[in-house]
């Protein structure tokens, strides 16, 4: 069996049962609490705290496992990276009062104290800098720090940055981007790696999809010229002839869901009909 590490709630969880759904790994769960789950053939789901995944997979409890890149690098531990998984995407930021006169990491005074969840992070990034803080590890809540008086600034994550604003702080440095990622044991074996690679590209080929859409549109042959700069597709569109169809074929194409507004205006305007858009599940180029 194939064990990977998932997490257990938190802002990553849902998505990451999203993906591995669409990615036909149904998460089976057996129950509200459940520790792990089937993801069919042979994969199994371990849930654990998206924290400790890093650990577990490293360890080599788990074969692989998804969680954040903030987490990876906090923890420190060598694994394969994989790939990413493109949602949950935050950022590490250093934040000081609004107050505080300081506009950039470079305002950080030697001596000053910064509180966060990232200790390991924040100590590397000021050491690199060359900038002596006193690091201050709190397991949550690191934006009300500095209205306790416990820190100066923060290093917190971050991705509307409202948080941040409605706590009053304002932020001055970039620490880490991060989004989750799919994480390997360095230890696996060749099976493993085999699988994983599997794995990888089911769920890749998902993320594909997404941002893609299947177009179809009976387009006048005198148009076709025009159509082809409009949606070069994955290879050009593919051209069909239509029983009975005069003048018209039919023309199919994956193109960008992004500009698919734009792209059915262009249609329409040089006199494509039936025009139709769905959804992609799976895209394997
Ligand atoms: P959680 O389990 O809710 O504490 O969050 C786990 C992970 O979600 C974090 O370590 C980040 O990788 C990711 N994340 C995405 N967006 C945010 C955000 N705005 N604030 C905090 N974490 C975020």
């Amino acid at each position: 069996m194939m064990k990977i590490a998932l997490p257990n709630k938190g802002r990553l969880s849902e998505e990451v049962r999203e993906l591995f759904n669409d990615a036909g790994l149904e998460v089976r769960v057996r129950g509200e609490r459940a520790l792990t789950a089937s993801l069919g053939g042979e994969f199994e789901a371990i849930f654990v705290r998206a924290q400790d995944i890093p650990e577990f997979v490293a360890d080599g409890a788990a074969h692989a496992g998804v969680t954040g890149w903030d987490l990876v690098n906090e923890a420190g531990r060598e694994l394969d990276l994989l790939m990413d998984l493109e949602f949950g995407r935050c950022r590490l930021v250093v934040a000081a009062r609004e107050e505080s006169g300081i506009t950039s990491a470079d305002g950080v005074k030697d001596g000053m104290r910064v509180a966060s969840c990232f200790p390991r992070l924040t100590q590397e990034f000021f050491t690199k800098r060359g900038q002596q803080v006193v690091v201050v590890p709190v397991s949550g809540a690191a934006e009300i720090a500095p209205h306790l008086g416990i820190a100066d600034i923060v290093v917190d994550l971050t991705s509307t940055g409202s948080t941040l604003k409605m706590n009053g702080l304002r932020e001055v440095g970039t620490v880490l981007e991060s989004s989750a990622r799919l994480v390997a044991c360095k230890r696996n074996d060749s099976e493993a790696v085999h699988r994983l690679d599997e794995l990888k590209q089911a769920l890749g080929s998902v993320l594909a999809a997404r941002g893609k859409r299947y177009l179809m549109a009976n387009v006048p042959r005198r148009a076709l010229p025009q159509v082809r700069e409009v949606i070069p597709g994955l290879n050009g569109p593919t051209v069909v002839d239509i029983m009975n169809g005069g003048d018209y074929v039919a023309v199919h194409a994956v193109v960008p869901a992004k500009t698919i507004y734009r792209t059915i205006n262009a249609l329409k305007a040089v006199g494509c009909e039936g025009i139709l858009v769905t959804r992609i599940e799976r895209l394997m180029p």
